[in-house]
């Protein structure tokens, strides 16, 4: 809820009924890389054009509402494991032993299912000349395929390799007026060709790891061979199978006025707007070389710290 050029409050829907609630210093807007553009395009906070295609009378026209989408996108291979191995996977001695595992965990607070599953994992430079971690490596103790929703009999070992910096850039846009239906998200992966050629070095640096000596006597077959001698094959799975490792930011982008993309400014606050702010990993103006969890807490605590200080 917008009066003039102050935010009010907030309008949501209880059930079926619209509420309001009025804010007596400012709002925050915490909705996440997806729900806070799309919440602030629904408040006529956005380009113009696109806020007119839906009859969204404009408040602020602020072109970067949405773009510079940027998220990690995450190449896996999978080997195939025997079933004695600790691995979690569909199998009659698989089965078996989750059910000691249960048992173990009851009584002494150990064993395979303390497992995080995702047991081990690597910051990398794809080369000498690169000077801090340009990829991340994520090893997991399962079979993981299309984000582990197709399930495979059997046992397996999986390998994530992230783009920790990409270059391709996203876009968030409304499907609807209404803020029940969800935003259009795409985030154009591999649009820079740079993010694919690094993801191949990855994909054949992981390869090289698991092919090592010490995984000999349990390595099996892939799940869908790539060979790291085929950089083209290995490209060619990479757009047919990589997605997102869950790290999307950057939608409402924090910058100085000169910056067009720029949606907040370095207290948060949303630029020609009083009393509103944006406070979650939206604001990231590029994604940050690692997992996202943590800094989007550091961002809170410091937006707490701003409007405890009355800034
Ligand atoms: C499957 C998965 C695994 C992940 N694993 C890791 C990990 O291992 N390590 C790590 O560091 N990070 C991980 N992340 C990323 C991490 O969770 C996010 O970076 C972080 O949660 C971002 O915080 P946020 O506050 O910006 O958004 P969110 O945590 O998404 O919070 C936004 C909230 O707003 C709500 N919302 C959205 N729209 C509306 C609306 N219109 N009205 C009301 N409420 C709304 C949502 O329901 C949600 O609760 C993972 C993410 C996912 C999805």
């Amino acid at each position: 809820m917008i009066e003039g050029k102050r935010a009010r409050g907030v309008a949501y829907y209880h059930g079926n009924h619209l509420e309001q609630v009025r804010a007596r210093r400012e709002v925050l807007v915490a909705a996440g890389a997806f729900g806070s553009p799309q919440l602030l395009m629904l408040s006529g906070i956005g380009a113009t054009h696109e806020l007119q295609k839906f009859g969204i009378p404009v408040v602020k026209d602020l072109w970067g509402v949405g773009k510079n989408l940027q998220d990690h996108i995450d190449y896996v291979q999978t080997w195939r494991v025997p079933s004695h191995t600790d691995t979690i996977g569909v199998s009659l001695r698989g089965s078996a032993k989750l059910a000691n595992a249960m048992l173990q965990w009851r009584g002494k607070r150990s064993g395979l299912i303390t497992s995080s599953i995702a047991t081990a994992g690597a910051f990398m430079r794809s080369s000498p000349e690169v000077a801090i971690p340009d990829l991340q490596l994520v090893f997991v103790i399962a079979i993981v395929d299309n984000h582990a929703r197709t399930m495979h009999l059997g046992h397996g070992i999986s390998c994530h390799v992230d783009v920790l910096r990409p270059y391709s850039r996203g876009v968030v846009t409304l499907n609807s007026p209404d803020p029940r239906i969800a935003p259009s998200i795409d985030p154009k992966f591999l649009a820079d060709e740079r993010d694919l050629h690094l993801l191949v070095k990855g994909g054949q640096m992981q390869q090289r790891i698991i092919e090592s000596k010490p995984f000999d006597s349990i390595r099996g077959k892939m799940l869908y061979p790539a060979s790291l001698d085929d950089p083209e094959g290995m490209a060619r799975d990479i757009r047919n199978r990589a997605d997102t490792q869950y790290h999307p930011v950057g939608t409402c982008k924090m910058g100085p006025d000169s910056d067009p993309l720029a949606v907040v400014d370095a207290q948060l606050r949303v630029k020609g707007i009083a009393g509103l702010r944006v406070v979650d990993a939206s604001i990231m103006p590029t994604l940050i070389g690692g997992n996202t969890n943590a800094p989007t807490i550091m961002i809170a605590e410091k937006a707490a710290e701003l409007i405890r200080s009355g800034q």
